[in-house]
């Protein structure tokens, strides 16, 4: 009896264990959750830039998926650093990715210019599901482009997002107008894509 008790008590803890391991392959890495931790919630990162050509790569590379976990401290330490980097005095931006201070995983913020007040809001996770064949003409920057705006016919003017909350609730929307402009370059950049991928095709189209 007292056998079964301890081999029931083991088994348990390899199940714990088992399942621990899964949540850490999808949340960070040992490099990245120490890079997020060396400061605390208000300090900006540092923002990769395409001048440089380390950071160069790895803005091209593929972001992964996150798991929405509350209860991970690395997840709500690195969402507040973000929001203090596009925030930051240096940067005031309306948007930002994650690969943009170097963490290769599916996160943005937006700054929502179609709600009262404009909130800043965190997405997890975020795709687009569907575009519209009706384009905008909106002028674009990026953080990681510096001294550079260029004006782009090529984008939707309304998308159908699904995305995660940091509450684990998986949702759909439509956004349009300019926020749906910052909600496809935030997304390209999950991807390795820069806005300038898109000025080049712009220009080609162009081409008799
Ligand atoms: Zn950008």
């Amino acid at each position: 009896m007292k056998k079964l008790i301890t081999f029931y008590i083991i088994s348990l803890f390899l199940i714990g264990c088992s399942s621990s391991k899964r949540v850490i392959k999808k949340s960070f890495s040992a490099k990245d959750a120490a890079m997020i931790m060396n400061a605390d919630s208000l300090k900006p990162m540092r923002v990769y830039k395409i001048t440089n050509r380390k950071d160069s790569l790895l803005l091209r590379l593929k972001s992964s998926y996150i798991k929405p976990n509350l209860k991970d401290l690395v997840l709500q330490n690195f969402v507040k650093r973000l929001y203090a980097t596009v925030r930051d005095s240096m940067s005031m931006g309306v948007g930002i990715a994650a690969p943009q201070v170097g963490i290769l995983k599916n996160i943005i913020w937006v700054q929502r210019f179609d709600k009262e007040n404009f909130p800043f809001e965190v997405y997890l996770n975020p795709e687009i599901r569907s575009y519209s064949d009706k384009k905008q003409t909106v002028k674009e920057g990026c953080l990681s482009i510096p001294n550079r705006a260029e004006t782009l016919n090529n984008r939707s003017l309304n998308i159908t997002i699904e995305y995660d909350t940091m509450q684990a609730k998986h949702k759909t929307e439509t956004i349009t107008g300019f926020t749906s402009v910052i909600f496809q370059h935030e997304i390209d950049h999950l991807n390795g894509i820069l806005y300038l991928d898109h000025l080049q095709k712009d220009l080609k189209d162009t081409k008799p």
